[in-house]
C-alpha cells in the first residue's frame, strides 16, 4: 500500500505542507476557513470541476477565472490581475488560491510575491505536470518582452492539496507530458528509481493510487534537491535534465510539443549525444531510450529544424560565454553539469538523433 502521508518542505520563507488526496471534494476542505480567500482559477477547471469546488467558491470572496494561456502568465498581463484582486477588497491577511496548472501557478505565486510586499497563498495544484514537480520548489516563472520564463522570483505557497481526480478530465498529452517530468526526477535519482517508474509506466494511466504514490515519490525526489538548493545555484541545476534540448525543441517547433514531452525527447537527445560524445555507455542510452521514446511518440515527426534548435541552445540563459552548459549522464549513469563547446561534431550528434527519431516516427 503507498503512503500518502502528507510532506513537510523546508524553505527560506518557513515550512509548507503537500497533503495528497483521491477527491477534488478533499483539497477543497483542505483550505482553511479562518479568513477571507481571493481564487485565481483555471476557466476550464471551473467548468469541468466546478460542482466538487462549489462550497470552496462559494466561500471565496471573489473568483478570478483566467485562461490558462502563456499570454496571460506574462508582466505585461499582471497588473490587470493586480487591479482585478484590488477591485476585490484584498487585504494582507487575506489568502490567494490558486486552483489549475503551472500557467496559474505561475500568475498567482508571482502576483502573491509583490502585492502588499507578500502576501500567503495556497495552490490546489490541477494538472499532472503540476502536481508532480512545479507545486514545490518555490519558483515563479513569467513571460515578458515576448521571452518565456524572462522574469521570476521565489516565493513558496502555505499549503499544496493536490487529488488524482483532477487528472481523470487533463488531456492525454497533459498527463504524458506530467509523467516526462516524473520520469526525469526519477533518472536525476538514479537509474534504480528510473527503471521503477519506468516498469510501471503503463499502469500510472489506469490506476490513480499507483500515479499518486509515483506523483509523492517524485516530490520526495526533488525535496532532496531544493532544501538544499532552493536559489538553483548548484545542486539543483540537475533538475534541468532534458531541458535545455527540450526548451530548444519547444522554440524550435513553435511550441507544438508540449513542456514535459519535449524534455522527454530532451532527455533522450542529451543521452544520445552523450553517448556520442563517449561520456556514458551505450548501454546507458539504450537502457532508457524506450521508455523515453514511448512518452514523446507520435511527436516524432514534428519537424525540428537543426539550425533553429543550435540557435535555441546557444541563447540558453545557463550559458556560460561560447560554451553550452548542458545537463549529461555520466559513466556511472549519474546526471552531472557539463560545459560543452558547440562544434561542428556536436552538431552531427544533435542532427544524428533528429534523423533517428523522424525514421523511427
Ligand atoms: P497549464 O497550466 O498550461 O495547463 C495545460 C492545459 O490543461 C490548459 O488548457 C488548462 O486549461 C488545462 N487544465 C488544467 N487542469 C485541468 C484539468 N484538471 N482537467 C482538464 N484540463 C485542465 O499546464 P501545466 O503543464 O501545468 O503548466 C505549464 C506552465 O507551467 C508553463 O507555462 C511552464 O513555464 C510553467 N512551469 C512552471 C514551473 C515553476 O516551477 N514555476 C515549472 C514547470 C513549468
Amino acid at each position: 500500500m503507498p503512503n500518502f502521508e502528507p510532506m513537510s518542505i523546508q524553505s527560506f520563507n518557513g515550512r509548507y505542507e503537500v497533503r495528497f488526496r483521491r477527491k477534488v471534494s478533499e483539497t477543497a476542505n483542505d483550505i482553511p476557513s479562518d479568513r477571507p480567500i481571493h481564487i485565481v482559477a483555471d476557466k476550464r477547471v471551473v467548468v469541468l470541476h466546478g460542482a466538487a469546488l462549489a462550497d470552496l467558491l462559494r466561500r471565496a470572496k471573489r473568483v478570478h477565472e483566467v485562461e490558462a494561456l502563456e499570454d496571460n502568465k506574462s508582466l505585461e498581463v499582471a497588473p490587470s490581475l493586480v487591479r482585478r484582486l484590488a477591485e476585490g477588497g484584498i487585504r494582507r491577511d487575506h489568502l490567494l488560491l490558486a486552483v489549475g496548472g503551472g500557467i496559474i501557478q505561475d500568475m498567482t505565486c508571482f502576483v502573491a510575491s509583490i502585492l502588499f510586499r507578500g502576501m500567503d497563498w495556497a495552490f490546489l495544484p490541477t494538472t499532472l505536470l503540476a502536481q508532480a514537480d512545479s507545486c514545490i520548489g518555490s519558483k515563479s516563472s513569467i513571460n515578458a518582452a515576448g521571452t518565456k520564463n524572462l522574469v521570476g522570483n521565489f516565493y513558496p505557497p502555505k499549503l499544496i492539496s493536490l487529488a488524482t481526480e483532477f487528472l481523470t478530465t487533463l488531456d492525454e498529452r497533459d498527463v504524458r507530458s506530467g509523467v516526462g517530468e516524473m520520469l526525469k526526477v526519477h533518472a536525476i535519482d538514479g537509474p534504480a528509481s528510473f527503471d521503477r517508474i519506468a516498469a510501471a509506466y503503463e499502469t500510472l494511466f489506469k490506476e490513480p493510487d499507483k500515479m499518486l504514490g509515483f506523483i509523492r515519490d517524485s516530490l520526495l525526489m526533488k525535496q532532496k534537491l531544493i532544501e538544499v538548493d532552493e536559489f538553483d545555484r548548484g545542486p539543483r541545476n540537475v533538475m534541468n535534465y532534458g531541458h535545455s534540448f527540450g526548451h530548444a525543441i519547444e522554440a524550435a517547433t513553435d511550441f507544438a510539443v508540449p513542456h514535459g514531452i519535449a524534455v522527454t525527447m530532451g532527455m533522450d537527445m542529451a543521452n544520445h549525444v552523450a553517448m556520442r560524445m563517449g561520456r556514458c555507455p551505450a548501454a546507458e542510452f539504450a537502457r532508457m531510450h524506450p521508455k523515453l521514446h514511448k512518452n514523446y511518440a507520435g511527436f516524432e515527426s514534428t519537424a525540428v529544424p537543426i539550425d533553429v534548435l543550435l540557435g535555441a541552445l546557444g541563447r540558453d540563459k545557463k550559458n556560460v560565454g561560447n560554451d553550452l552548459t548542458l545537463i549529461l549522464p555520466n559513466k556511472e549513469a549519474r546526471i552531472e553539469k557539463v560545459r560543452v563547446g558547440p562544434d561542428q561534431a556536436f552538431r552531427a550528434h544533435c542532427a544524428e538523433f533528429l534523423d533517428n527519431v523522424r525514421l523511427a516516427g
